[in-house]
């Protein structure tokens, strides 16, 4: 495994070492901290092609999406009243709540 690199807000935390493939998902944010998916490549702006993804963001003691919890705020629009829609509809795209989907 890759190692992985350092994210911001963990306040020194120890991490959840990551599941195995299919296990229900821990919040580790290894997957978003190694390589930004094409949601966030296609849909915030000058995102970086490698590397950890912008929009992960810790909350309760777990790495989140923020695509999914405030997605206009990542894609920069001017309001956020479409923030629950679009965010619905990026967590079925992701697949959030079907387990890790990271194969290693
Ligand atoms: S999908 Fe897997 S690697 Fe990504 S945060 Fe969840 S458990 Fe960790
Ligand atoms: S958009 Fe969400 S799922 Fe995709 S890499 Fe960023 S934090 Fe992870």
């Amino acid at each position: 495994m890759a190692p992985i690199h350092l994210i911001d807000g963990t306040r020194g935390e120890r991490l959840p070492v990551k599941p195995v493939y299919g296990s229900p998902c821990n919040g580790c944010g290894w997957c978003c901290a190694t390589q930004a998916c094409g949601v966030a490549l296609e849909h915030i702006p000058d995102h970086p092609t490698e590397g950890t993804c912008q929009a992960l963001e810790r909350a309760g003691g777990r790495f989140v999406c923020g695509m999914i919890r405030r997605p206009g705020h990542y894609m920069r629009l001017p309001h956020d009243w479409a923030d629950e829609v679009m965010g619905g509809m990026i967590a079925e795209a992701l697949g959030a709540g079907r387990g890790c989907d990271a194969e290693i």
